[in-house]
């Protein structure tokens, strides 16, 4: 992995020995050595990540990083404040100015390397979400992805065995956050992986002679439900092998024994901030996926998903030798529905026939509008007689209640329903949807409001 990293310190035996480590790793070394030259330089060289010392004249390290994270331009940049070990107080003050980490001086290779390079893959995992997510503010999709705060109380997993320690911890942290204690490890990941509402950080207190602590931390990476979910973990000092696999398994951060309750609260709201906000973009990817192919009337998905999914589902079913069925759904005379009672009127219709769709249907059917008044449905192993019973109650349905357009007017609706079935291997896409809509224009030349097979 290579980055491009600020080192900004007033003194510069600091800022070459930092430069020096670095680069013999590969990474890209940008300068500075007071505040304000920094905040230029990130404007100018926006760097993956900036290391500041503290202690600075004129504007220090943590008013830097207050001002970084202030500017909803740089704000995405993870900050690591450089403090003195005998100054413990700046470390929280760094946190508390958004910091996402701090090192202590003289740096430790081991923690340097394993903190820069966790920040740098998690600043590139956001960045890729962030471009996407402002594409889809600037077109005015999505509503604008708002800057997280800490309204809600985190929802935090702490697993400890003693229940005095973990009651010390749940106290410190109880102003801002929920804690939930497990006391057996062994239940954890599964407690975590089945939780109705996803738990926004697990802390694990290590012990490493009465639990092993890494094989609950693997476990949590190799759950679906918990893969992302920020880790913290507790260890003695002495335990410095440990804590090195630990970070290597992607441990988000840990806190050393004795801990201090105002570096816990700092920590686990700097993580908790950070899970939502890369949750926000990951849901607003998701919103502008759906956007993509869903139909905004109706809700249904629209002709290019049903192109792409129905394409995957042919190959998967005849390569099983199983089958699919292919429903061609078009409203009859719709056009004079339109002209009698007005567009509006007509929109309603494709709306509440949507909604009948989907109640004569399964969770696994895929629903699509792919034109004006017409719908696709797919049914995945549904032979040709089971189809044409599930199409025929579907027309039922729609012919016997009129559909209610507004408060006092009842428009009768009735469709015609082409049916395919999936064939042989040669099978395709274009194949099917044609054979289905030849079974539709059959319905309508023998009158309308009347389900027909393909003859193939
Ligand atoms: P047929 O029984 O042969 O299918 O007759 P039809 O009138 O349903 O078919 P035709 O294709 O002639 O007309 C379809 C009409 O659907 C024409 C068009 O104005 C209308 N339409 C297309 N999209 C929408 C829509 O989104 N909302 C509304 N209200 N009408 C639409
Ligand atoms: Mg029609
Ligand atoms: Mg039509």
């Amino acid at each position: 992995m290579t980055a491009r990293v600020l080192v900004v310190d007033d003194i510069l035996a600091n800022v070459r020995l930092l430069e020096a480590k670095l680069s013999a790793e590969y990474f890209e070394v940008v300068t500075a050595m007071n505040g304000l030259d920094a905040l230029e330089a990130i404007h100018r060289t926006k760097p993956d990540i900036i290391l500041l010392d503290v202690m600075m004249p004129g504007i220090d390290g943590i008013e830097v990083c207050r001002r970084i994270k202030a500017n909803p331009l740089t704000q995405h940049i993870p900050v690591v404040m450089v403090t003195a070990l005998d100054q413990p107080e700046d470390r929280v003050r760094g946190l508390e100015a958004g910091a996402d980490d701090f090192l202590t001086k003289p740096v430790n290779d081991i923690s340097l390397f394993c903190r820069i390079k966790s920040l740098v893959r998690l600043k590139m995992l956001t960045d890729e979400l962030r471009i996407r997510a402002d594409a889809t503010d600037s077109i005015g999709l999505v509503s604008k992805t708002s800057n997280q705060t800490m309204e809600r109380p985190g929802h935090v997993m702490l697993v400890d065995l003693r229940d005095t320690s973990a009651d010390r911890i749940a106290t410190a942290l109880s102003e801002k956050h929920e804690v939930h204690h497990v006391n057996d490890p062994s239940k954890a990941a599964e407690l975590a992986a089945a939780a109705a509402a996803p738990f926004e950080l697990i802390i694990i207190s290590l012990e490493p002679d009465r639990f092993d602590g890494l094989r609950l931390c693997s476990q949590l990476r190799s759950f679906e439900a918990t893969r992302q979910t920020p880790i913290l973990i507790l260890v003695d000092p002495d335990s410095q092998q440990v804590l090195l696999r630990a970070l290597d398994m992607g441990v988000n951060d840990y806190l050393m024994r004795p801990v201090d309750r105002q570096e816990l609260l700092a920590r686990v709201n700097t993580q908790v901030r950070r899970w939502r906000y890369t949750e926000q973009l990951r849901s607003s990817v998701k919103a502008t996926i759906e956007l993509a192919i869903t139909d905004s009337l109706t809700g249904l998905y629209n002709r290019r998903y049903l192109e792409s999914h129905l394409g995957n589902l042919i190959e998967h079913f005849s390569n099983r030798g199983k089958t699919l069925s292919v429903l061609a759904i078009d409203v009859d005379f719709f056009k004079a529905i339109n002209d009698t009672h007005g567009h509006d009127a007509g929109d309603k219709v494709l709306q509440e026939l949507a909604v009948r769709i989907k109640m004569h249907t399964r969770s696994i059917d895929l629903c699509c509008r792919t034109g004006g008044e017409e719908f696709v449905l797919v049914l995945p192993s549904t032979d040709l007689v089971a189809a044409s019973i599930i199409a025929e109650r579907l027309r039922k349905s729609i012919a016997s209640k009129s559909f209610a357009v507004g408060k006092t007017h009842a428009v009768p609706v009735t469709v015609s329903i082409g049916l395919a079935c999936l064939g042989d291997v040669t099978d395709s896409l274009d194949k099917i949807l044609k054979r289905a809509d030849e079974a539709l224009y059959a319905a309508k030349r023998e009158g309308r409001n009347r389900v027909a097979r393909s003859a193939a």
